[in-house]
This record gives structure tokens, C-alpha cells and sequence, in this order.
């Protein structure tokens, strides 16, 4: 049972040697719990938050533990009555091969649909951007909605779903060939990339009409520049920072005035403590999975050995679309 463990908490950019990789026995149930063999793992930016022991709204991984991480897998032995050998489950069973559970992390999905769609556009991401765009945004047809980090797991998402309700959909993204997936693969109107010298003059071409809603998944420069574009009653769904993430210092903000002279309503949000809306939102993600109507990439890593080398990558930008791990 190959386990990736926390080995020290980085300061500054993460580093290969904060982790590090173990070979353990497989663990038995016990009655009321189940034995999964994890098939895929998911990387997530959140997960270098609880490297580090920063004050935040969910406690760190401790120093030695198998690091936090969002699974899908196979049942392989069950002595709960809710669970039969053979069952897709996902749930937030870590950096592993193998894990007992008594079933509260895990919940059954359907296995016709490609597994790892659980871990993105049909799990906790896709459920992030809709809850972020539909609940905290509260976007109308015609208004303009610009989402950053546009072309990962939640902003891919964000964007076709602004499309789905009528808005002007612009994505905000690092590099010519994600811009281009963006507006080709899929559908938003524009893209504009923040790493190119004329970003800002081609994020207010991209942006005639000013912003309604912006979605926030980065901060930093780009937070900058979108500040401006604003419009009067504009809303932010704060979803995510991640310019800071790796930083000392955080980044400081220049146009914080705009809030107030636009009345804009900025909510930062956790998706984890709106369980209430996931029933919705999944709901509503998987029928458009199937009808062909959400599209989305993946970014696979094989095995759990190149985890921590693909989660940076995901930090530094180098996945396009979700970042997955295929476990042997
Ligand atoms: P992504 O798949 O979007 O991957 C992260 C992307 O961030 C990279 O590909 C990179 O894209 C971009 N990025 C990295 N550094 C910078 C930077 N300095 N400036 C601008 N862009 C940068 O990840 P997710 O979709 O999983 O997550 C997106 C955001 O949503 C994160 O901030 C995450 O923490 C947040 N989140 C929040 C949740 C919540 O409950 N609030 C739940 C889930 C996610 P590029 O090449 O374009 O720079």
C-alpha cells in the first residue's frame, strides 16, 4: 500500500522533499467498515493550504500523515451493510492506494460515467463553480462574466455554465494555447492571457460592456487589472488566491476603492459548508456531462510516486483542465 506523507511544511514554493513516500501493509475493516482501492486521485490547490499551519478555516495536515486528498475507487471488501464489494465510491480517502472507512467519507456513484469525472467537472470542483457562480454571482442573461484560472477545474466549468445562462463568458488565462482550449474547446466568448504584455488592454476590449460578475480563483495582478472593469452592483464570488498560496508576503491589493465605488458585492465562500446546495449543483452537472453539453480536460499523472511532482506542476500552471492522478 504505496502512501504519500506530509514530511515538512514548506516555506515559500512547495518542494518534492516536503513529502515523502512509504510502503505499508494493506489495512482490514472491521465490522461496519469498507477496504477501497483507490483508482484515482485528485490535486487541488486547496491542499497546499493544509501544508502549511497558517490560521485558515480548516485544520492543517499534521507533519507524518497521509496528505488530504479527494479519491475515487472500488470497493474491495465490505462489512457494511451499505456497501457491496464492487461499488465506485468517491470520498476524501488521501494520498494512498488502499484505505478503510466506515463509510461517512465515501459516497456510491454511478460507474457509466468516465470515474475520474467524479474528482472535477461532476465533483467538488464543477460543485464549486456552480455554487460560486449560481448562488454567489447571481449572474443574468446579457450581464459579462469573467472567471480567472479559466481554463482549470473550476473555471472551465464557470464559464460554460455563465454561457448556459445567457451571460458573455470571458476567461482570464496563462498562455496563448489555454486561451485558445478557452474559446475553441470550450465556448467562452474570449480569453485573454494575463502572462502577455497587452493584458489589459485586451482584457477591456474582451470586457466592452464592463463586469457583472467576476470570479476570483487567483488574486494577485489579475485581481489588478479585472478591479477597474467593474460595474455598478457587481458581484465576486472569492473562490480562490492561488498567487498567494506560495508566497511569503500576500499580495497587495491596489484597487481595493473599486469595491466601494461600484457598491460591488464580493462573498468569499468554502464549497465543503454549503452541503445543503451539492444535491443541486451535481444534479444539474452530470445531466450536462451526458448530454455533451460540459466539456472538460484532464491532466493525468501515473501513479502515486509522480503526485508530488504533478501538484506542483498544478501550482506553477502547468496542468490544462483538472489534475488527476491514474493509481497503478
Ligand atoms: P486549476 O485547475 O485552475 O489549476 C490552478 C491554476 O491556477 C493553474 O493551472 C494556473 O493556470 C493558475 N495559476 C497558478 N498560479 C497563478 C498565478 N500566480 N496567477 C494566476 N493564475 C495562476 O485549479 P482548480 O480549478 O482546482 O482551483 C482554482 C481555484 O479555486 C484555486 O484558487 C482553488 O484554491 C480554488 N478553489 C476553492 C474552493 C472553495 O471552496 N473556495 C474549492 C475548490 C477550488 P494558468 O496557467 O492560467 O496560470
Amino acid at each position: 500500500n504505496t502512501q504519500v506523507l506530509l514530511a515538512a511544511r514548506p516555506q515559500g514554493w512547495v518542494t518534492e522533499s516536503d513529502f515523502r513516500i512509504v510502503e505499508t501493509d494493506i489495512p482490514s475493516p472491521n465490522d461496519g467498515e469498507i477496504l477501497v482501492k483507490n483508482t484515482w486521485l485528485s490535486l487541488d490547490p486547496y491542499m497546499r493550504g493544509r501544508m502549511s499551519d497558517r490560521k485558515s478555516y480548516a485544520k492543517p495536515v499534521d507533519v507524518g500523515a497521509v496528505m488530504i486528498g479527494g479519491t475515487v475507487g472500488e470497493v474491495i471488501e465490505s462489512k457494511n451493510p451499505a456497501f457491496a464489494k464492487g461499488d465506485l465510491v468517491v470520498g476524501t480517502l488521501g494520498w494512498q492506494e488502499y484505505a478503510v472507512t466506515d463509510g461517512r467519507a465515501v459516497r456510491k456513484v454511478d460507474p457509466s460515467l468516465p470515474h475520474s469525472v467524479y474528482l472535477g467537472t461532476v465533483g467538488m470542483p464543477g460543485v464549486t463553480a456552480w455554487l460560486g457562480l449560481i448562488d454567489f454571482g447571481t449572474p443574468k442573461a446579457g450581464e459579462t462574466v469573467v472567471v480567472s484560472a479559466a481554463s482549470g477545474a473550476v473555471g472551465s466549468v464557470v464559464g460554460q455554465l455563465a454561457k448556459s445562462r445567457g451571460c458573455r463568458a470571458v476567461g482570464i488565462a496563462g498562455g496563448a494555447e489555454k486561451c485558445a482550449y478557452v474559446t475553441r474547446e470550450l465556448g467562452f466568448d474570449a480569453c485573454v492571457d494575463y502572462k502577455d504584455p497587452s493584458f489589459e488592454k485586451a482584457l477591456a476590449e474582451a470586457t466592452p460592456n464592463g463586469v457583472d460578475v467576476y470570479f476570483e480563483n487567483v488574486g494577485g495582478p489579475v485581481l489588478d487589472a479585472v478591479l477597474p472593469r467593474l460595474n455598478a452592483f457587481a458581484r465576486i464570488p472569492l473562490c480562490g488566491l492561488i498567487a498567494d498560496y506560495n508566497a511569503i508576503e500576500p499580495y497587495a491589493v491596489k484597487h481595493f476603492g473599486a469595491l466601494l465605488t461600484n457598491r460591488v458585492r464580493l462573498q468569499g465562500f468554502i464549497v465543503s459548508e454549503h452541503l445543503d446546495r451539492w444535491p443541486t449543483a451535481l444534479a444539474e452537472l452530470s445531466q450536462l456531462v451526458r448530454e455533451g453539453k460540459l466539456v472538460y480536460r484532464e491532466t493525468v499523472a501515473h501513479g502515486l510516486r509522480e503526485a508530488p511532482r504533478a501538484f506542483i506542476g498544478l501550482l506553477k500552471g502547468q496542468n490544462l483542465g483538472k489534475q488527476v492522478v491514474k493509481l497503478a
